[in-house]
């Protein structure tokens, strides 16, 4: 039997009880199941603000924009980032005409604060952490270095929906912006989209204005608007983005986010059978996790010797594993800084991250783990 790195699930039933819903009243777009869908988030997370979009790149890329325009940040200026992320990360900054300047990774494979601190310059106005599959190992030390350093945090969350410490307070619940995924093969998926949760109120109405063109209909709509009358009189504030999510999307969240904890917890089952099953194996090396991260397991990765011929056994078995991710600095356009995270170019040759599904079963694990076993040299 083929087994995939993801496969979504869904429960198809309430999914299209909730879909039915908007069809049924005309309404798939802004408003309605997005507005509910945020209320659930803020409920569900206890972040104050929640803007539901139809991405996390575009979260990424306006956490960015909008820090960099309220905080006068200058082109130039910089944000510390890591070089082993999915690229949305990296090209928020450079998008935004600041440069990413790479900390190198430790064995979580998240920022090693160390080098992070040795990375800070006086240009550095922000820290994007990423929780490389709901990992949340080093955070609370980068979350230190920025109150030092008067630095804004920018959480990379895409990893991250449900993650949670084992005292049931949210990692980064403070940081400035949090973007979680909702893309088609995250652990909470729902095709394609992203919440960006803003620590102040301010730069969460900003992001509400830009998320759809930079369109600002407060004014109109409360003096005139009260019955939808008058629909194109509004004023536009920003060179904004068509970016927000819509009422379909969300009614895949919402019955997702119903399951997020129950999901979450058969996900770290599987992983704790892998890791079982790779205890005292010399040439696997098993990720490092703090003890106090209930993770949302989105990922299950090792660090093996020669990747690609075990990849290539694998797919002998209809086994399709993955790799999150190829350091980014070997990428043209990250080029500048090849070679300045030497643990991230080592990881990048050596990652590995194994199916882990809601099909799949205990056996499954167990039938994968001993074919890695055998061919891991
Ligand atoms: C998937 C991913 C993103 C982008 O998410 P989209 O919702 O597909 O835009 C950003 N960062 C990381 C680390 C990711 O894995």
């Amino acid at each position: 039997m083929k087994v995939q790195l993801f496969k979504p699930k869904y429960r198809v039933e309430e999914c299209l009880k909730e879909i039915r819903e908007c069809l049924e009243i005309g309404w798939t777009g802004l408003g309605f199941k997005t507005v509910k869908f945020e209320q659930a988030w803020i409920k569900y997370t206890g972040l104050k603000y929640a803007h539901y979009l139809n991405s996390s790149t575009v979260g990424l890329d306006m956490a960015v924009e909008i820090l960099k325009m309220e905080y006068g940040w200058n082109d130039e200026d910089e944000i510390i980032t890591t070089p082993v992320t999915f690229i949305s990360t990296n090209h928020a900054i450079l998008r935004n005409k600041m440069k990413p300047i790479f900390a190198d990774i430790d064995n979580s494979l998240n920022l090693d604060p160390k080098d992070v601190k040795k990375k800070i310059s006086n240009k550095t106005r922000a820290i994007m952490f990423v929780g490389l599959g709901g990992n949340t190992a080093n955070l609370k030390e980068i979350e230190t270095i920025c109150k030092e350093h008067n630095l804004k945090l920018i959480l990379d969350a895409a990893h991250m929906a449900g993650t949670k410490y084992t005292d049931g307070s949210l990692p980064g619940a403070d940081a400035d912006a949090i973007v979680y995924s909702f893309q088609a093969v995250k652990n909470c998926p729902t095709g394609d989209s992203g919440m960006i949760c803003f620590k102040e109120k301010k730069l969460d109405d900003i992001a509400r204005k830009m998320s759809w063109l930079g369109i600002n209909k407060d004014t109109y709509a409360r003096s005139t608007n009260k019955d939808g009358a008058y629909k194109w009189k509004y004023d536009v504030e920003y060179l904004g983005y068509k970016a927000h999510g819509n009422s379909i999307m969300a009614s895949l969240g919402l019955v997702g986010l119903k399951y997020l904890d129950q999901d979450n917890a058969y996900r770290r089952n599987l992983a704790k059978i892998y890791d079982k099953e790779f205890e005292n194996c010399e040439n696997i090396k098993l990720i490092l996790t703090d003890k106090d991260c209930i993770s949302s397991r989105h990922l299950y990765q090792i660090l093996v010797p020669k990747r690609e011929d075990l990849i290539s056994k694998l797919n002998e078995n209809e086994i399709y594993p993955g790799v999150h991710y190829l350091d980014n600095t070997e990428y043209r356009m990250y080029s500048y800084a090849k070679g300045t995270c030497p643990f991230a170019k080592y990881v990048s040759k050596h990652i590995l991250s194994l199916p882990l599904h809601l099909d799949i079963k205990e056996e499954d694990v167990k039938r994968i783990a001993k074919i890695v076993k055998e061919n891991v040299v």
